[in-house]
């Protein structure tokens, strides 16, 4: 009788943990299927490249029903946190994983109501401006990367931003490129900093 109650309080707990990954796992497919990110609760990198299409489209000119309230520039930040396999290897992934959330958490928080924060992919991160200048989106960067600087963490926290704007490219992968050229300059002067991409 004691082992047989045994026997099924073991079997509930079984179920209870299988229930609970069977929850996590659904809940996981569900955002991905919104184009939310489950680690970082932001949007993913689909939703970027839909809204930016978009707006690009309209400052093309491509959308004149909607002219009246298009915008006629905007501008894009890559953010890519510096040496961060060696926060994973030295600390552990799951440190990784709240060093990633923190990042994403700030980059959302600071952004402006009109502005999109999106994963990009693994460590790196996209902001899209509509309206902002590459100036104003270059000194936007620097407010997050001097706040990413005091996040708590026992080791600092550091990205590298790369600021490209549509006053030198309205055709969509060129201007991700000219992002990610600027991304690269910035690492290649010693990350934690941002540049802005000039033709
Ligand atoms: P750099 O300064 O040049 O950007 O160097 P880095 O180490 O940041 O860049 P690298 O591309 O070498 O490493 C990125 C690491 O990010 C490797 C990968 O394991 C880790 N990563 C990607 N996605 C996740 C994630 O969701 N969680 C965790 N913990 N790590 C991740
Ligand atoms: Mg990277
Ligand atoms: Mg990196």
């Amino acid at each position: 009788m004691v082992a047989n109650k045994a026997v099924l309080e073991e079997r509930v707990r079984h179920l209870e943990q299988k229930n609970a990954l069977l929850e996590d796992y659904i809940k996981r497919l569900l955002e991905a299927r919104l184009g939310i990110d489950f680690l970082t609760g932001a949007p993913m990198r689909g939703i970027f490249e839909r809204k930016l299409e978009y707006l690009l489209m309209s400052i093309r000119g491509e959308r004149p029903e909607r002219r009246a309230e298009s915008v006629v520039e905007l501008s894009l930040a890559f953010v890519d946190i510096d040496h961060f396999k060696s926060v994973n290897d030295i600390h552990g992934h799951a440190v990784g994983d709240k060093v990633l959330k923190s990042v994403a958490e700030l980059l959302m928080g600071s952004a402006r109501e009109s502005d999109l924060v999106a994963r990009w992919g693994g460590e790196e991160f996209v902001v899209l401006m509509p309206g902002a200048s590459a100036d104003v989106a270059a000194r936007a960067a620097e407010d997050v990367r001097e706040k990413l600087q005091e996040l708590r963490f026992p080791f600092l926290v550091t990205a590298s931003f790369g600021i490209a704007s549509s006053k030198d490219t309205t055709d969509e992968k060129t201007l991700c490129s000219f992002a990610d050229k600027a991304l690269y300059q910035a690492k290649r002067l010693g990350r934690n900093r941002v540049v802005v991409y000039h033709p």
